[in-house]
């Protein structure tokens, strides 16, 4: 008997970490939440569309109270062959509600979608958790499905529902997980019975960023000591484990394992308070490989699960902005210049056009990180043969200001192995308000600004302006940050 109420997510967080269940249950204020608004955005987009990807079909509403959803599929399910999304079903206090439920004469079709490109173990486990509830009610399930994102259709024109998703047949998985499901609920109904009055004792572990980075973790790992093997910059999780269970967390019994430099690097400028580390050799020439007229460019996208544009494909990254910041000659006046693109409208053919008007052919481009920089011109190219040659050449001459931070060249023990120029900036210009993000008014991050572009259809003119220009002085700092760390990179070498 099962006492415990599941539905499909709780089963599949209960399958990820028991100990999260229980927290969910007992501590659910010890939740710290990374995931991103635009990802939830995609989800809800994905399920509402793919709902018709069989045709005319009779939706079940959501309702808090999941008695109404069950009397109301129990009503749909005699209209028999026809088509019900969010059907809703309970057995044994095990609750679902199906994406897409195919109600033949002769059985049901199970199609549970998702908004990844990709199948995941944990989306079998929940369709599975379904084909569970409905087979013990006694319905004759044909098939079970997961529905997920094509990544290589590409729109032209009106949305093809049925190119743009991919449906895998996982009938027999789901039935080979039947005995997994029925035990685990039945252990999962006696842990936390045993642990009614106190917290459960499961350490951490792979568990922990699989499928998915739980929002726990702070709270589990509070008594490590700070910082720990946790949060060396880039180290593997199977070495950080590793030596969490070798009972090598802290950073002083780190000091002496045998571990790659840049790893020893973090640990022993953190142990040991060390002062920065200046390679100004390298770093001059890193920068002599730079030359006048340079210009500072930094893009911003967005990922469409479902594509808007034609020509589009599904996640595939849309510039729809830049900063560019440019300076002709040495000693020369330090110039701006940027793009936004219009809402609901395809900005690439916009923002090549302006890219090869901005940039001159044959000058110096620095970008940080450059491969993404890279990536967006290259596919622009691709996409406007009577521009790519100017495009390209754009490409050819990004040189990536990161070097000296990625190499390490400049180091220091802020940084905390971080390369990137949201540490790097306030490492090298630690009381400089104008640089700080946290400063700015709508827009602090490369997720947000995708939100807000995203978000401007439909808002009245005064909301845009305010959203714009929330978006504009966000991406001009990007710019004005290289130029900044450029100019004391300069300053370090001479
Ligand atoms: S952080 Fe790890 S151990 Fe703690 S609840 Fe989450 S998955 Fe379980």
């Amino acid at each position: 008997m099962n006492e415990l109420f599941l539905s499909k997510s709780r089963y599949c967080r209960a399958k990820q970490c028991m100990k999260m269940f229980w927290m969910d249950q007992y501590m659910p204020d010890k939740k710290i939440s990374k995931a991103s608004e635009s990802v939830f955005i995609n989800g809800t987009m994905v399920g509402e569309l793919a709902k018709g990807l069989f045709g005319k079909y009779q939706d079940i509403e959501y309702s808090a109270n999941k008695k109404e959803m069950i009397e109301q599929t129990i009503k749909y399910l005699e209209n028999k062959p026809n088509i019900i999304t969010e059907a809703s079903f309970t057995y044994d206090n095990n609750f679902c509600s199906v994406d897409i439920l195919k109600n033949d004469i002769d059985g049901m079709e199970i199609y549970e979608v998702k908004s990844s490109s990709d199948v995941k173990d944990i989306y079998l486990d929940d369709a599975s958790y379904q084909y569970f509830i409905l087979s013990n009610l006694g319905f004759k399930i044909k098939s079970v499905n997961l529905v997920h994102i094509n990544k290589e259709y590409v729109r032209h024109g009106d949305i093809e529902i049925n190119k743009l998703f991919k449906i895998e047949n996982i009938t027999e998985i789901a039935k080979e997980k039947q005995t997994e499901i029925e035990e685990k609920i039945k252990e999962l109904n006696l842990f936390m019975k045993n642990n009614e009055k106190s917290e459960p004792k499961i350490d951490i572990g792979h568990h922990c960023q699989n499928p998915y980075n739980c929002d726990y973790w702070e709270y589990c790992t509070r008594n490590l000591p700070n910082p720990n093997v946790f949060d060396i910059a880039e180290m593997h999780w199977t070495k950080k484990y590793e030596k969490y269970y070798e009972g090598k967390a802290d950073y002083k019994d780190l000091l002496d394992e045998d571990l790659p430099e840049k790893y020893k690097e973090q640990v022993d400028f953190e142990v040991n308070n060390k002062s920065p580390k200046i390679d100004k050799k390298s770093i001059k020439e890193f920068l002599d490989e730079l030359s006048y007229p340079i210009y500072f460019l930094d893009f911003e996208t967005f990922q469409d699960a479902i594509p808007q544009f034609d020509n589009e494909n599904p996640y595939k990254q849309i510039p729809f902005q830049y900063s560019l910041h440019y300076i002709e000659k040495e000693g020369g006046e330090l110039k701006h210049k940027e793009f936004l693109g219009e809402a609901g409208k395809d900005p690439r053919r916009d923002i090549a056009e302006r890219l090869v008007k901005d940039i001159p052919k044959d000058v110096c481009v620095t970008a940080y990180n450059m491969g993404f920089e890279k990536g967006v011109i290259r596919e622009l190219a691709e996409m406007y043969p009577d521009l790519s040659e100017h495009l390209l050449n754009i490409r050819e001459n990004i040189k990536d200001l990161m070097v000296p931070f990625f190499r390490r060249y400049y180091y220091e023990k802020k940084l905390a192995g971080s390369y990137s120029i949201k540490d790097v900036l306030p490492t090298l210009f630690p009381d400089d308000p104008e640089l700080d993000y946290h400063n700015l008014p709508v827009v602090h991050n490369g997720g947000e600004a995708s939100e807000t572009y995203l978000s401007l259809v439909g808002k009245t003119k005064e909301e845009q302006e305010k959203l714009r220009q929330g978006l504009l002085v966000y991406c001009k700092l990007d710019t004005l940050a290289m130029v900044k760390i450029w100019e004391k990179l300069k300053e370090i070498v001479e």
